[in-house]
């Protein structure tokens, strides 16, 4: 069951940030994830701040530079479905495609998507977990076969989202909003690591509101893919993810990214995978090569040593699929 809170419904951004910075306030987008966490007694609410009305939080629109401005509230299925990002940013469609179900993708925001808590079963389960405030982390010692292979310590979650990955490796930024003005963040940095606050996902400050992502220009010769690889067939978290974006000209690579997902708290950047590509012919040493530098300084935990074949197998198979484009 619920628990009970305040339920507001504000009309304009400036009203819900004044709701948003009082005690106990959370925001509710699409609510995918929000009342499962509640009705779970994952945390509480004193005040649920409904956003779903702030129609200028859902645009998605080109900006005066060539890029592409996507409001927070844009559904995952408006953003799977978009042309200009299905022709320019082709990995954040498939990321948005490849995310849930199609009932939670009509429902489902954006904004939501990149601020939706870790699915641990221990943070979501009954267990007293360090990121609920406990003693320890129990995948340490407990079933760990879901959990990261990077960047974990003292939390090992994996980060959820299928479209961070996807903005990460396109450079996107993200504009967030409190009552004191607005800044705009590099949608890289915008994710924590459980060493740096092993309470919190994001750098957001309570109260504080993402209202928009922004994509460059797409540089020139640009494309991008993401896959996942899940346990079943059906709509799945991924065990393991790769976005790749590439700029160059033929089948030279002037500049790579490649973000996994699935594997560490944050969508994690392979930045020896990137080296391998960069300045270098897509070719199928250079993609080996790749795709073994991916893992590099993967720490497995006791029963996910599978993940690290995973990614360099997932990230070997995208960089052939991409060179063939
Ligand atoms: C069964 C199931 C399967 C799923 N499978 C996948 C999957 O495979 N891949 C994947 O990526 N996701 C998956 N999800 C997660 C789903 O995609 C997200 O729940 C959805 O995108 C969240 O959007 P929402 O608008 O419903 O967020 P909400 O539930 O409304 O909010 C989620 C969180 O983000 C915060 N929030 C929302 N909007 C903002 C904002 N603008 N600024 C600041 N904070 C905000 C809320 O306070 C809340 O804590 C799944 C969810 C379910 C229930």
């Amino acid at each position: 069951m619920l628990p009970e809170f305040t339920y507001v419904r504000p009309g304009s951004l400036s009203e819900a940030l004044e709701h948003a910075r009082s005690e106990g306030a959370v925001l509710h987008a699409g609510g995918t994830d929000l009342l499962g966490c509640l009705r779970d007694g994952v945390f509480s609410a004193g005040k649920v701040v409904a956003i779903g009305d702030l129609e200028e939080l859902r645009r998605i629109s080109p900006t005066r530079d060539g890029g592409l401005r996507i409001g927070a509230l844009a559904t995952l299925a408006e953003v799977a479905a978009h042309p200009l990002i299905l022709e320019h940013y082709t990995a954040l469609a498939q990321g948005a495609a490849s995310a849930a179900s199609p009932q939670l993708r009509n429902q489902g925001t954006l904004g939501g998507n990149l601020c939706q808590r870790p699915r641990c079963w221990y943070f979501r389960g009954d267990f007293q977990c360090l990121r609920k405030g406990g003693p320890m982390c129990y995948a340490i010692v407990g079933e760990n076969q879901y959990h990261c292979i990077f960047g974990g310590d003292p939390c090992y979650i994996v980060h959820p989202s299928d479209t961070a990955p996807a903005l990460v490796a396109l450079d996107a930024r993200a504009r967030l909003a409190s009552p004191s003005g607005t800044r705009l963040v590099p949608l890289e940095s915008f994710f924590i690591l459980p060493s740096e606050d092993v309470r919190r996902e994001t750098l957001l400050q309570p109260g504080e509101l993402l209202t928009e992502v922004l994509l460059s220009p797409p540089a020139a010769g640009q494309r991008s893919i993401y896959r996942k690889v899940r346990a079943r067939g059906a709509w799945d978290f991924a065990l393991a993810g790769v976005a790749v974006a590439l700029s160059g000209a033929d089948d030279r690579v002037e500049a790579a990214r490649v973000v996994l997902s699935g594997v560490a708290p944050i969508p994690w950047r392979a930045v020896d995978a990137e080296e391998a590509l960069n300045r270098s012919r897509l070719d199928a040493e250079t993609i080996s090569r790749a795709a073994t530098a991916s893992v590099a300084g993967a720490r497995p935990m006791t029963r996910n040593g599978y993940k690290v074949e995973l990614v360099r197998g997932l990230t070997e198979e995208t960089l052939h699929t991409l060179a063939a484009q």
